[in-house]
């Protein structure tokens, strides 16, 4: 006799059920999927006990004749594919025909249905897979349907359920998550008789972004918007400022679908570099369309994965968008309207006045100070921190400014407008006025509407790894060969991986050459880095290489070299500089791509205004 049987219906719903039911959040996700594709406007939600109670989710879309209501329990029963090539074209979304049997083969499942033509609506009523009841019911049109008792046929997956409200914060994810990508859909949801959010249908989509993301993030975000023969990509990104501990701010959507897309999350992360610290995640709305035959939703039944065909294309064109967003962005927030043409020097204001603006930091409206970026600063980076160093660095030569005006003299502070620079190279940092040195570590200053403290280190860093890069872009920087070429010993597994390395570094200026087995020398340095500890520097680009793993793209491998680099030869906290150097390096600061953030993403500078100040003095209210 045969061992080898199909299994009932029951029993391979249940199956399915594994995957495509994992949580009640889950249940919620099928069922307003659904409701979406039958063009519903207004869609509400009705929890109770976290969803391991119920479960209701009405509709007023377009509803289920009998004949279709009975058919839509059944596994594989869909009406929105019929042949093989539509499943390369997937435009709604469901498909497989999964989810309503799933559901209702591990709980007790009630569907109330009427389309808007028919006089009468049907009800169903399900318990564990088995239907027990069909009737005619008076319904309004559109679709009800019920999940009570999840689970309660399988009690090691009810075990398994978390806490009311961990289940609860997964299903308001959700219908975020869905209210986003369908502004004009109003959407209600409710927990134990009581609503939880309510949004009407928004007139533009950013208005919905709003309700979701909570107004007070409005003014925080920066539009995105990149079209190309084959990407469309659209949505909001929020300022570095506005960052979270986990990647639960960030929503992706690729042609209308709610996906956790790694291709594009990774994006995201590349377009925030240098803006972020690790462990911080920002917060994004973003919208992606693809051709329908380019990009495979049938990964997993969740369909929360999908896969790109030009994978790479769609990541960079993403990774760019962000980037760009973020520093066309990111700049114009430190503009403000500070008396300008009054402070011109004379014989300047021919200027026209979009030239004639100052550079200033974003101006918050709370009383704490204003930072390159609003970070937990506990969670700062080790890797980098200034700490207590007190090795005499001297500050690198500036590189050349571009600019026809005279070198300001650093000690004639008080003079400074006689000095001043013609407007149409950016200034802020530059024209700051600097008031001393704290700790040998912060350098403060007065800026037009604040006080400022700016941490040398981070300042340093950042303007020696875009000065790097900027270079090695350009050309091969200047190197300095070394008189005595210093030879370097290592392992087996960091010879593998300097022997990959050592030709890339050669852009920089950075000539390295195997010397026989595991040794190797430095020929020459970049001029830009101090020679001294050169082979200590090395074993560090090595050992961050291996960190970020040598499958990773060498752009990235070599962005952290830089990063490396770039903190080796920054000056330290506890060095004193004189007024040269500190000039030198605010002129420097303001040749910066991004003068708000060390290339680790923590802040640079950060700034108290006068009028919080006075109110903390109390001289006003
Ligand atoms: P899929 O969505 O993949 O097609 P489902 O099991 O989720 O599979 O649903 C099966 C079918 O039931 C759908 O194709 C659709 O025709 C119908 N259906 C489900 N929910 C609704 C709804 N809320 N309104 C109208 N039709 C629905
Ligand atoms: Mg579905």
């Amino acid at each position: 006799m045969s061992r080898i049987r199909i299994l009932p219906e029951i029993l391979s719903n249940k199956i399915a059920a594994g995957e495509v039911v994992a949580r009640p959040a889950s249940v919620v996700k099928e069922l307003v999927e659904n409701s979406i594709d039958a063009g519903s406007t207004r869609i509400i939600v009705e929890i109770e006990q976290g969803g391991r109670k119920l479960i209701r989710v009405s509709d007023n879309g377009q509803g289920m004749g009998r004949d279709d209501a009975l058919l839509c329990l059944e596994r594989y029963a869909t009406s929105k594919i019929a042949a093989d090539p539509d499943l390369f074209a997937i435009s709604t979304l469901g498909f497989r025909g999964e989810a309503l049997p799933s559901i209702a083969s591990v709980s007790r499942f009630t569907l109330v249905t009427r389309e808007t033509s028919a006089d009468v609506g049907t009800q169903i009523e399900v318990a564990g897979g088995r239907i027990n009841k069909v009737s005619d019911v008076g319904a309004p049109p559109g679709t009800l349907i019920s999940v009570a008792g999840l689970f309660y046929n399988i009690p090691a997956r009810r075990k398994f359920l978390k806490s009311i409200d961990t289940e609860m914060g997964h299903i308001a994810d959700t219908i975020a998550s869905m209210a986003l990508c369908r502004p004009t859909v109003q959407f209600r949801l409710s927990h134990n008789n009581r609503i939880v959010k309510s949004w009407a249908p928004a007139a533009e989509p950013m208005d919905r972004v709003a309700d979701v993301l909570g107004t007070a993030i409005k003014k925080e975000l920066y539009t995105v918007e990149r079209v190309t023969a084959d990407i469309d990509i659209s949505g909001w990104i929020a300022s570095p400022r506005i960052n979270r501990s986990t990647a639960r701010g960030i929503y992706l959507f690729v042609n209308g679908r709610w996906v956790k897309d790694r291709v594009i999350q990774h994006a995201l992360f590349a377009g925030y570099t240098g803006r972020l610290m690790k462990g911080q995640y920002p917060v994004s709305v973003l919208f992606l369309k693809v051709p329908f035959d380019q990009v495979d939703v049938n990964v997993h039944p969740t369909k929360h994965e999908i896969r790109f065909v030009r994978q790479k294309l769609v990541h960079d064109t993403m990774r760019d968008a962000v980037a760009d967003a973020l520093r066309q962005s990111d700049p114009t927030r430190w503009r403000t309207n500070q008396p300008r043409i009054a402070e011109l020097p004379r014989g300047s204001a021919t200027i026209s006045e979009p030239h004639a603006e100052y550079n200033m930091p974003p101006t918050h409206d709370h009383q704490g100070p204003q930072v390159g970026v609003a970070a937990d600063r506990t969670a700062a980076s080790t890797s980098c921190a200034a700490g207590a160093d007190d090795m005499q660095k001297p500050l690198p030569a500036a590189e050349p400014v571009d600019t026809a005006a005279p070198p300001i003299d650093p000690t004639a502070r008080n003079g400074k407008l006689a000095h001043q620079k013609p407007l149409w190279k950016q200034r802020f940092f530059a024209d700051l006025t600097v008031i001393g040195q704290y700790k040998g570590t912060y350098i403060i200053c007065q800026s037009h509407d604040g006080l400022m403290l700016i941490d040398q280190h981070a300042a340093h860093e950042r303007i020696v790894f875009e000065q790097l890069k900027r270079q090695s872009k350009a050309h091969r920087p200047a190197a300095q060969r070394l008189l005595l070429p210093e030879t370097i010993d290592l392992g087996f597994r960091e010879t593998q991986i300097l022997e990959k390395l050592a030709p890339e570094l050669d852009r920089f200026g950075l000539e390295i050459e195997p010397f026989g087995g595991n040794t190797f020398v430095v020929k020459a340095v970049p001029t830009l880095l101090d020679s001294a500890g050169i082979s200590g520097l090395v074993t560090q680009l090595v050992e961050k290489t291996a960190e970020v793993g040598v499958r990773a793209e060498m752009e990235t491998i070599l962005d952290e070299c830089l990063m490396v680099m770039a903190c080796h030869n920054a000056i330290r906290a506890n060095q004193q500089l004189t007024d040269t150097q500190i000039q030198a390096m605010l002129e420097q600061l303001d040749a910066c791509d991004n003068p708000s953030h060390c290339p680790h993403g923590r802040p640079i500078w950060i700034q108290w205004r006068l009028t919080d100040l006075e109110k903390h003095f109390q001289r006003i209210v």
